[in-house]
């Protein structure tokens, strides 16, 4: 069950209405990874004190993630658009680091994402305007490069190794694993049985890397990767926390993550 407390680092906000699902839900509070059009910077008060929001994602231009925001070739494009967010009303930065899981080829990260030296810079630029920055990244040397570059919260995290890890836990980078976020896109009617099984095998490997996590001491919060509004938004949010308790992780710490872990990254 949820309740009041629990919070959701990773939703994506298709309008101010989309709120009330998480509301419903009990959760206390969300941070909106962004929407093309910005709409999650439109919460208005008394509830924008419940939605930190990235209004739109920082894509490099030719890869993914252009859906959820505006793609960027140089700096100084960069640069301008961040301003333009804290202008707007941003309260985070979100970032395109990768691909995202390929179905088509297993074990593979499609094409997308900045570079090491543009992450830096990015989250440099974020950081001079007040913001701190979460990073889609799937694969290690994405996550490497956004914890190295000093994000706030790596989001996804597919492919995680040992390395990523330990690169996560050096810079005190939160880890927001979205597991049902895979799980619903190989739920897909499209997608095969192929395809259906290797998610299977990437989530198993997946939830054993939160362990790891967890017992290392990386700091993680729960994040749904839900499209709201979304009538299933409860069921989103209770199999995320049932993920971790697959992962093997205690009762009285997957509510800690959930509560204090989410309040922690979120800054409510
Ligand atoms: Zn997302």
């Amino acid at each position: 069950m949820t309740g009041p407390g629990y919070i959701d680092a990773h939703v994506h906000l298709r309008d101010a209405e989309g709120l009330a699902d998480a509301k419903e839900a009990g959760v206390a509070a969300v941070r909106d990874a962004g929407t093309r059009d910005g709409a999650g910077l439109r919460v208005s008060a008394p509830d924008a004190t419940k939605v930190i929001s990235a209004g739109w994602a920082l894509c490099k231009r030719g890869g993914y993630g252009s859906l959820f925001g505006v793609s960027l070739d140089t700096r100084e494009q960069i640069a301008a658009e961040i301003q333009k967010l804290r202008a707007a009303g941003a309260g985070i930065i979100k970032v395109i680091a990768s691909g995202m899981v390929s179905l088509k080829r297993p074990g593979e990260v499609t094409a997308g994402g900045f570079d090491r030296e543009e992450l830096l810079f990015l989250v440099d630029a974020a950081r001079k305007n007040g913001l701190e920055v979460m990073a889609h990244a799937n694969g290690e040397a994405a996550i490497v490069n956004a914890a190295e570059a000093g994000v706030r919260s790596v989001e996804h995290g597919f492919f995680m190794t040992e390395k990523a890890l330990a690169s996560l836990h050096a810079n005190g980078v939160f880890w927001v694993p979205t597991v049902g976020a895979l799980q619903r896109v190989a739920e897909r009617p499209d997608v095969g049985y192929e395809a259906k099984r290797f998610v299977e095998r990437t989530i198993d490997e997946h939830l054993s890397q939160v362990r790891k996590a967890f017992e290392r001491g990386v700091p993680l919060a729960v994040g749904t990767d839900a499209v709201l509004q979304d009538r299933r938004y409860r069921d989103f949010y209770e199999a995320e926390l049932a993920f971790l308790r697959k992962a093997g992780l205690p009762g009285d710490a997957i509510f800690a993550i959930a509560c204090e872990g989410g309040k922690k990254l979120l800054g409510v």
